[in-house]
C-alpha cells in the first residue's frame, strides 16, 4: 500500500515539518503534479501542498483532451502545437487507462470560416507538427460521407468534413494518478494544506507557513526551492512573497461546459465545429452515458474559488449546438450538469484574450520563488522539465550546494502513472477482459466495470477486492462497488471529504449527478466511520457538497440571452 491514506495525513505533515525537502511545490493541479513526478524521478526530495483537493482547480474543469490545439494554428502558435502534439503519444502510453484515442469530425459549411482547402491544410499541418503516424493521418470527407459519418449533422449548406485523431482524457484522474505515482516513488503530497505565508533565510524564500484546513493547525515547512504552481492563483501566491511582483502576470479566462444525457445527443464520434453565433470553435464529446459541449472564453475577475456557468453562457452553447444538430434539439431541461474552469493566461499588454498565447512561462522573484503559469494540461510534462531544469541551474549557481540529483535528464517520458503499469497493449487488453469477468462475479454490469477499469487501470483488482468485503452485508451490487471505491479512495487516494469522492475521484457530479442521492447516505456513513468524523464535521462536509451540487445548476435561476 502506498503512503497516501487520509487517515495518516497528520503523520505525513509532522514528518514534513521535521525534514527540509529539496523542492516544495505549491498547487495540486496538473502543473504541480507534473513537477512532483519529474522531481522525485530525478532523485530530489519533493513535497506538494494543495489548499483544497487535488485537481479541484482548473485541472478538473478542462475539455478533457490531450491535444495539440488545432485552433492555435490560426494564431500561428506553431511551437505550442508542435510540442503539445508530440506529447500526446507520450501521455497516451504513460496513462493508458485514462487516455482514449478517438476520431474527431470537423464539418465545414458554405459561408463558414473553414472550407475544404483551409481545413485540409490545417489538419495536414497538425498531423505534420504533431508527427502523427501514417495510419492516423487525417481524412477529408465529401458531403455525403460526412452525413453518413454523423447523421445528426445539419445538412443545409454542408460542404464536407475533416476527420482526424484526438485523445480524450480524464483530466482529474490524470492529475491524481501522477501524484499517486510520485508518492509511490517517495514524494509527499497533501491536500487541504494552504500556503498562507513565506519564511525567509538571508532574504531568500526558505519555507512556508501552512494552514491545515482539516484540523485548523498551522505548520512551518522548509525547502531549498519553492515552486508556485497555482494556476489561476499564481499572482495571489506571488503577492505573499516579500518581494512582491508589481506587474500582473496572469489574467483569467473562463470556459464552461454543459452535460446532457447521451440519448439526447447521441453522436457517433466527438465533434469540433464552428459556432453559428460568433464563429468560435466548440467541442461536443460523447462520454459514457453523456455528451458534453464546450467551451466558452470570457474574461473573469470574480471569485476564483467558485467559477460557475451563467445562463448566458449556457444559452450560447445550446444555440450553437442546436444549429449544428437540428435533429436532436436540446433545451435547458436536458442539461444534467455543467462545469466552469479558469484558464490562467500570461498577460501581454495590448493583446486580446483569444490572442494570448497558451505557452507557459517560468519566472523567478528576487527572493528565489519560482513561479510557473500558463500552458495546457497536455504540456504538463514539458512544463515540469522546464521548472526542474531551472532548479538544477539554481542549485548549480549556489557554491555551497551540489546538485543532489541522480538524473539530470527527465525520465517522465518512460514513467507510467499509477494504474497504468502495463508492459504492452496485449497486457492492457488481457487485464481489461479479466476485470470485466471479475465484475460479473461481483454482479455489476459490464458497462459499469468498463468505466471502473477506465478509472483505476491496474489498480482495479484492489477496488474489486475491497468491494467483495461487503458481499453478504450490502445487497445492492452497485453500492458494494461504490463502497469499495470509497475505501480505496480513503486508503490510497487521500479522499478526505465526500466531495473528494463524488466530484474528483469518481466524477459523479458531472457524469451521474441525478443518481448521486441514491447512495449518498450510506457513503457518508462509511466515510464518517473510516475517518472517525464526528456529526458536526460530517454536517459541514455534507453542506459543502450540497453547495457544489446546487452550484452546477445555478445558471437556471438567471435570465438567459
Ligand atoms: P490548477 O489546476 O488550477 O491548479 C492550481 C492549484 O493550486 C489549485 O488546485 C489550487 O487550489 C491550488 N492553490 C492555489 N493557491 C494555493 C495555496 N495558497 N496553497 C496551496 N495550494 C494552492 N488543456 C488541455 O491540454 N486540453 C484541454 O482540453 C483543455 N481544455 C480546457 C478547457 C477550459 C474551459 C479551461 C479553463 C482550460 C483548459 N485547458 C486544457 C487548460 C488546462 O486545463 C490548464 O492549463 C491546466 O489545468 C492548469 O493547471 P494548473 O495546475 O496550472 O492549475
Amino acid at each position: 500500500m502506498i503512503p497516501f491514506s487520509a487517515g495518516d495525513r497528520s503523520t505525513y505533515l509532522d514528518k514534513l515539518s521535521r525534514q527540509r525537502v529539496h523542492i516544495l511545490v505549491i498547487g495540486g493541479g496538473i502543473t504541480g503534479a507534473g513537477i512532483l513526478l519529474d522531481g522525485v524521478n530525478r532523485g530530489f526530495d519533493v513535497a506538494l501542498l494543495e489548499k483544497k483537493d487535488f485537481a479541484s482547480g482548473t485541472s478538473s474543469r478542462s475539455t478533457k483532451l490531450i491535444h495539440g490545439g488545432l485552433r492555435y494554428l490560426k494564431q500561428l502558435q506553431f511551437g505550442v502545437v508542435k510540442e503539445t502534439g508530440a506529447e500526446r503519444k507520450i501521455v497516451y502510453n504513460n496513462a493508458r487507462h485514462l487516455v482514449k484515442k478517438s476520431k474527431m469530425l470537423l464539418p465545414f459549411y458554405k459561408g463558414g470560416t473553414l472550407g475544404p482547402v483551409t481545413t485540409s491544410i490545417a489538419l495536414w499541418m497538425y498531423d505534420w507538427l504533431a508527427k502523427v503516424s501514417n495510419n492516423e493521418h487525417k481524412l477529408m470527407l465529401k458531403k455525403q460521407t460526412a452525413r453518413k459519418t454523423e447523421p445528426l449533422l445539419n445538412e443545409d449548406k454542408l460542404k464536407g468534413a475533416g476527420l482526424y485523431y484526438e485523445y480524450k482524457v480524464d483530466d482529474t484522474r490524470l492529475t491524481l494518478e501522477i501524484i499517486k505515482k510520485s508518492v509511490e516513488s517517495g514524494a509527499t503530497a497533501l491536500n487541504y494544506t494552504e500556503v498562507i505565508d513565506f519564511i525567509y533565510e538571508m532574504d531568500k524564500v526558505a519555507g512556508v507557513k501552512v494552514l491545515d484546513h482539516l484540523n485548523q493547525q498551522t505548520y512551518e515547512l522548509y525547502a531549498d526551492h519553492i515552486v508556485n504552481a497555482t494556476g489561476p492563483w499564481t499572482d495571489g501566491v506571488a503577492q505573499l512573497d516579500a518581494q512582491k511582483n508589481s506587474s500582473k502576470k496572469v489574467i483569467l479566462s473562463k470556459g464552461i461546459h454543459i452535460v446532457v444525457p447521451f440519448r439526447k445527443l447521441p453522436l457517433k464520434q466527438p465533434m469540433y465545429f464552428e459556432s453559428i453565433l460568433d464563429k468560435r470553435m466548440i467541442f461536443a464529446i460523447p462520454h459514457d452515458d453523456y455528451t458534453y459541449i464546450g467551451t466558452t472564453d470570457t474574461p473573469y475577475e470574480e471569485d476564483k474559488d467558485h467559477p460557475q456557468a451563467t445562463g448566458k453562457e449556457v444559452e450560447y452553447l445550446l444555440q450553437s449546438c442546436n444549429h449544428l444538430f437540428p435533429k436532436a434539439p436540446l433545451t435547458d431541461s436536458d442539461i444534467s450538469s455543467t462545469w466552469a474552469g479558469l484558464r490562467p493566461l500570461i498577460y501581454k499588454p495590448g493583446k486580446s484574450f483569444s490572442e494570448l498565447s497558451r505557452k507557459d512561462e517560468v519566472f523567478i522573484s528576487q527572493t528565489g520563488l519560482i513561479s510557473i503559469a500558463g500552458g495546457k494540461l497536455t504540456g504538463y510534462r514539458k512544463m515540469a522539465e522546464r521548472v526542474i531544469q531551472t532548479i538544477i541551474d539554481e542549485f548549480k549557481k549556489t557554491e555551497h550546494k551540489s546538485v543532489p540529483v541522480l538524473h539530470e535528464e527527465a525520465l517522465t517520458d518512460l514513467s507510467n502513472v499509477s494504474g497504468s503499469e502495463f508492459k504492452s497493449e496485449e497486457e492492457f487488453q488481457k487485464l481489461y477482459s479479466y476485470c470485466i469477468s471479475l465484475g460479473r462475479h461481483l454482479e455489476v454490469e459490464d458497462k459499469t466495470m468498463r468505466k471502473l477499469f477506465d478509472m483505476y487501470g491496474t489498480n482495479t483488482e484492489q477496488v474489486i477486492a475491497l468491494a467483495e468485503n461487503y458481499r453478504g452485508k450490502v445487497s445492492d451490487p452497485e453500492l458494494r462497488l461504490q463502497m469499495g471505491q470509497l475505501i480505496y479512495g480513503i486508503q490510497q487516494e487521500m479522499v478526505c471529504t465526500i466531495s473528494d469522492f463524488l466530484i474528483r475521484r469518481t466524477g459523479q457530479l458531472y457524469f451521474g449527478r441525478e443518481k448521486i442521492k441514491k447512495y449518498f447516505e450510506p457513503l457518508c456513513q462509511l466515510l464518517a466511520t473510516e475517518l472517525k468524523y464526528n456529526p458536526t464535521q460530517m454536517a459541514g462536509m455534507i453542506a459543502d457538497f450540497e453547495k457544489e451540487f446546487e452550484a452546477v445548476m445555478l445558471w437556471k435561476n438567471e435570465k438567459t440571452l
